[in-house]
């Protein structure tokens, strides 16, 4: 049990320097400091990300990958500079395998509307998780009704741990595609993606993984986890927003039609046919947020600068504070109890409606989410409508906590 601040280790980085970092932490809302666990929603920004891309912007800006001149090819090096750095932060084996796109919600987009409308078909099965993301299960829906296909769903326990023996039970020889959430965005649950894909693999079936949740609190190694795809957005992760990533097996990449038509995925075109452009390119249609792909750069250099082992160290054991000293409010019930766990932790009060509850919390000026988290069909197996949530990082602290905790109290005798 951790009943105090100072149980809490020290992070293997300069706290204090960190939050420094970040301008957003140092306000106040309603008179009263800021305390931002929001994190799974989105992620604050550090001052180098900021100052990225104003300086981009005021020097150093033109479109990539087309102009001769010295700003467009200034701006092509910054951009191709970050596919260097993304491969390298997830071990991916080239820069041919790091699509870039405009979050997770398009990558997985992208998946089911390339790799999934040319191999999946009538009567075929994907298997998906009961915690997925609406982003990892719509696409896969809106596949199946246009193929006729079905999705089948790995069922998980009251704690929000996959079943892994009913998991197995679903492989069919119609099983096309399995797409799998590595941390859940609502339970916090860190589900053994590892092992499910090895599964997976013996029958044959790729494995799509959404990272959304899992890059800024994990290290991440695709070649490690044998991993087919895997999806992430650049904003959760301290960086831009309308920037994401699509890591693809190179063989599998090279064998998918492309997504969007349009200029830059081309190799030649004439009013009969066209070639398309090598990887990654040729899943890149158009202009791309460019600055937002430049400041990516400096946000994951940030973070791998902290340490991504550092950072699990650290938040492993805030989240564990911040369970204990939540559990010792009356009436307080967390939603997601699973061993392995980072990130967030959901909660019910007893008698209150999570929305009642964070509007309080917001006069207190801690900013939490309430609602379903983009998870309803998560909600409905719990049989509750939302929860409220609140998601740490790494610039979060046992005092956030502590203010959280107190917040949660006050909100609770408001609305007894
Ligand atoms: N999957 C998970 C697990 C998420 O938490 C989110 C964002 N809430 C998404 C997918 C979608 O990410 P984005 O909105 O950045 O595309």
């Amino acid at each position: 049990m951790y009943t105090s601040a100072q149980q809490v280790v020290t992070p293997g980085f300069d706290l204090e320097q960190v939050r420094a970092d970040f301008p957003a932490l140092h306000q106040q809302v309603y008179g009263r400091p800021l305390v931002y666990l929001d994190n799974a929603a989105s992620a604050q920004k550090p001052r180098a990300v900021i100052e990225r891309l104003a300086t981009f912007y005021s020097r150093e800006y033109a479109n990539i990958h087309r102009g001769v001149h010295y700003l467009s090819q200034e701006a092509t090096s910054a951009y191709e500079a970050t596919r260097e750095t993304v491969a390298a932060f997830i071990n991916a084996a080239s820069t041919r395998e790091i699509v870039f796109t405009r979050g997770t919600t398009e990558s997985i987009n992208l998946v089911a509307a390339t790799y999934g409308r040319r191999n999946v078909g009538q009567g075929d099965e994907i298997i998906i998780s009961a915690m997925e993301h609406h982003s990892n299960i719509v696409p896969w829906q809106l596949l199946c009704e246009e193929k006729g296909a079905r999705l089948r769903v790995v069922p998980i326990s009251d704690e929000g741990e996959i079943d892994l023996e009913a998991y197995e039970r679903l492989f069919t020889d119609r099983t096309k595609v399995v797409a799998l959430v590595h941390v859940s965005n609502t339970l916090g649950t860190i589900n053994p993606i590892d092992q499910m894909i090895e599964l997976a693999h013996e029958h044959g079936v790729p494995v799509l993984v959404d990272g959304a949740q899992a890059v800024s609190h994990l290290p991440v190694d695709v070649q490690a986890l044998g991993c087919d795809f895997y999806c992430f957005s650049g904003h959760k992760l301290f960086g831009p927003t309308g920037i994401g990533v699509l890591y693809g097996r190179e063989e599998l990449l090279d064998a998918m039609p492309p997504y969007q038509g349009g200029g830059d995925m081309i190799e030649t075109v004439t009013f009969e046919k066209t070639t398309f452009n090598r990887l990654p390119h040729k899943f890149e249609a158009g202009t791309p947020n460019i600055a937002a792909g430049i400041g990516l750069k400096t946000a994951i250099d940030y973070v791998t600068g902290l340490g991504l082992d550092n950072i699990a160290t650290y938040e492993h054991d805030l989240l564990r504070y911040a369970t204990d000293r939540l559990l010792e409010i009356d009436g307080l019930r967390i939603v997601g109890t699973a061993k392995e766990k980072t990130g967030a932790i959901s909660f019910l009060l007893d008698g209150t409606h999570p929305y009642d509850v964070g509007t309080i919390l917001d006069q207190y000026g801690v900013a939490v989410r309430t609602g379903h988290h983009c998870t309803q069909p998560l909600m409905d197996r719990y049989g509750i409508p939302g929860t409220i949530r609140a998601s740490f990082a790494f610039y979060n602290t046992p005092e956030d906590v502590e203010a959280l905790v107190s917040a949660v109290r006050k909100a609770g005798a408001m609305l007894a």
